[in-house]
């Protein structure tokens, strides 16, 4: 499903350059739910842009379902970004002035599904995530974990095949973090891709396989069997 190999990205400052990617080299096979982990600064948001086609890298391949992602055109590759990949991010980016439901409906209007329809799979979504009552309320009248579960909805209301997610617990307090990282779960046994950011142990161990970063590498990539079996050593 995804598959980089010796990626690097550096950021330009002034007439100095910070070399954040050093040679990443990573797959995540389809259904996969991988938790990205390492200190602050050390490139995984970077990383997840450009794993989101949000931004390009300098060097290396990246290849998407079997698509190299260099080789598409901005209009193309805009296309396939709507088709392929969801977004969840810590600060939620919910659009404050417009209901739940029409957060929800959102990326269904880019996809140029009508009205009614629209409507009826928004709120489909809504229920899913157990807000199908909040569909009218703004997201000022939501908790935080109400508001990351409408931007799950919206996320999964494109129908992506992977999710990304940056520090989706970041801004929740632990039980209410569990809560969205179990529907995350949730999303993952239907099928999905997911991967998500975390610098939260008890979070990456809610996932299938956990990846840590330093110093613009991949140093350690473990299953979570492998990792819970290390604890009892
Ligand atoms: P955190 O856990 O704090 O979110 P991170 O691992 O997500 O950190 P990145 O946001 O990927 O880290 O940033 C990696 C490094 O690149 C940092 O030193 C950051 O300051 C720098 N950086 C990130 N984005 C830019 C940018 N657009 N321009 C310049 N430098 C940047
Ligand atoms: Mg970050």
């Amino acid at each position: 499903m995804i598959e980089i190999k010796d990626l690097h990205k550096s950021y330009r400052m002034g007439s100095n350059s910070l070399h954040v990617l050093k040679g990443i080299n990573f797959t995540a096979e389809e259904g996969e739910l991988v938790a990205i982990m390492g200190s602050s600064g050390s490139g995984k948001s970077t990383l997840l842009n450009i794993l989101g086609m949000l931004d390009l890298a300098d060097s290396g391949e990246y290849t998407l379902d079997n698509v190299p992602i260099k080789d598409l055109s901005e209009t193309k590759a805009a296309q396939y970004r709507n088709k392929f990949l969801g977004f969840i991010f810590q600060s939620f980016n919910l659009i404050n002035y417009k209901s739940a439901l029409e957060n929800v409906a959102l990326p269904l209007y880019y996809q140029k599904v009508g009205r009614k329809e629209r409507q009826e799979k928004a709120l489909n979504y809504l229920e899913r995530v157990g807000l199908k009552e909040w569909a009218t309320h703004l997201p000022s009248e939501l908790s935080g974990g109400q508001k990351q579960r409408v931007a799950i909805a919206r996320a999964m209301a494109a129908e992506p095949k992977v999710l990304l997610a940056d520090e989706p617990t970041g801004a929740l307090d632990s039980k209410t973090s569990y809560e969205v990282m179990d529907l995350i779960q949730k999303i993952n046994d239907e099928g999905n891709t997911i991967l998500v950011v975390t610098h939260e142990e008890d979070i990456a161990h809610m996932c299938k396989r956990i990846v840590h970063l330093k110093d613009g590498v991949i140093v350690e990539d473990k299953k979570i069997e492998q990792v819970r079996a290390q604890q009892y050593v």
